[in-house]
């Protein structure tokens, strides 16, 4: 059941999560046919049964769910590589809810807050267990929304201009400006969270539902500090967490869509069908590696969100995505063609 500690040879998983059927709605032909598999009947009535690293059923709390995807990569972090986890899915089918979850409620937090917590405790007892003052962590975050072309700081000044992503020798690949904000313990942590997350809603709101067709991603930046001699410190290593909260993958009615609409279809499309290209290339790539054939090509300047992330993926990096599913009937399509995305993006 534990989603990260595997060999090296298995840095992509995918899982699914059924969230809970609402009790007005017809459930659907989606089946929870064990641990690991799911079947759809589609809109042919074909069935289709799909195997996944894990499914989790309606039933997985919050705490579950981050005992299986959350608490395994924490301690993948804290040895220096990076680790990306993206929800994918149709509005409405849980990815916030994974992600960040109710923040005003203990019990119904996602991920993120989860996260956190576990990384400051296993943060102390390293700095503990190396001996006073030897070794010293820094962590902080940033949080950013990708809508179309454009980068928002949900971390900066509410009156902040659109951000340009960067890239140079020794940076790599940066969003120039983000405000990164430092944090000492998981209730800065927590706050730095909700604020985010407040104005994406705010921004939501004013943008009628638009922020259903960003992309939220927050990145935790992780680094640790021994002290070499008296005077100067050295960093030995560094990570990134990023918790990518994806645009809504329904199918954007672009046959009939013009201007703003038509161009935000196809910059969504784009994104998410770049974003399960490069997935299912560093799969490959990392077979490839392993029998010894040359280094494959991975696309990730073809979209913003990829080029974003690019230095976070690959290598000895953990990726795990999270396809999110509605049991209804009404969404039986989009449910079918998330399964078939999230399908493709890893052969099992
Ligand atoms: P998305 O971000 O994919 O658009 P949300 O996470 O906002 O979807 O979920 C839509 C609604 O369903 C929210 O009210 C959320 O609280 C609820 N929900 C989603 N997944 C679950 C779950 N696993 N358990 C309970 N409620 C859920
Ligand atoms: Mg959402």
């Amino acid at each position: 059941l534990d989603a990260a500690s595997t060999s090296a040879s298995d840095n992509v998983k995918v899982v699914v999560r059924v969230r809970p059927s609402d009790a007005d709605e017809a459930q659907g032909s989606l089946q929870q046919l064990s641990g690991t598999q799911v079947s759809i009947v589609s809109a042919h009535e074909h069935l289709r049964t799909y195997e996944f690293d894990n499914v989790l059923g309606p039933a997985t709390s919050q705490e579950d769910t981050f005992k299986v995807v959350g608490s395994p990569f924490v301690a993948h972090l804290l040895q220096g590589f990076n680790v990306t986890l993206f929800a994918y899915g149709q509005t409405a089918a849980g990815k916030t809810h994974t992600m960040t979850g109710n923040l005003k409620d203990r019990s119904q937090v996602g991920l993120a807050p989860r996260l956190l917590e576990q990384l400051f405790l296993e943060i102390s007892n390293a700095e503990a267990s190396e001996g006073e003052g030897k070794v010293k962590f820094t962590v902080k975050i940033s949080y950013l929304e990708l809508y179309k072309e454009e980068i928002t700081d949900l971390l900066g000044p509410a009156d902040a201009p659109r951000l340009q992503l960067r890239e140079d020798v020794h940076s790599g690949v940066y969003v120039e400006g983000l405000t990164e904000r430092e944090i000492l313990n998981a209730g800065d942590a927590m706050a730095v969270v909700e604020q985010g997350s407040a104005r994406r809603r705010t921004n939501e709101t004013r943008m009628n539902q638009e922020s259903s067709r960003s992309h939220a991603v927050l990145t935790v930046y992780i680094e640790s500090w021994t002290k070499a001699d008296e005077s100067e410190v050295e960093c030995i290593r560094s990570s990134r967490l990023n918790l990518v909260d994806l645009a809504g993958s329904e199918r954007n009615k672009s046959s009939g869509a013009t201007g703003e609409r038509l161009k935000e279809a196809c910059s969504i499309n784009q994104s998410l069908t770049t974003l399960g290209r490069v997935i299912s290339e560093l799969v490959e790539a990392q077979q490839a590696q392993q029998q010894g054939s040359p280094a494959r090509h991975i696309p990730y300047r073809e979209s913003r969100l990829t080029f974003l992330l690019q230095d976070s993926l690959g290598g000895n990096s953990k990726t795990l995505i999270i396809a999110c599913v509605s049991p209804a009937e009404a969404a039986a399509a989009e449910s079918a063609s998330t399964l078939e995305f999230a399908a493709r993006a890893k052969r099992i």
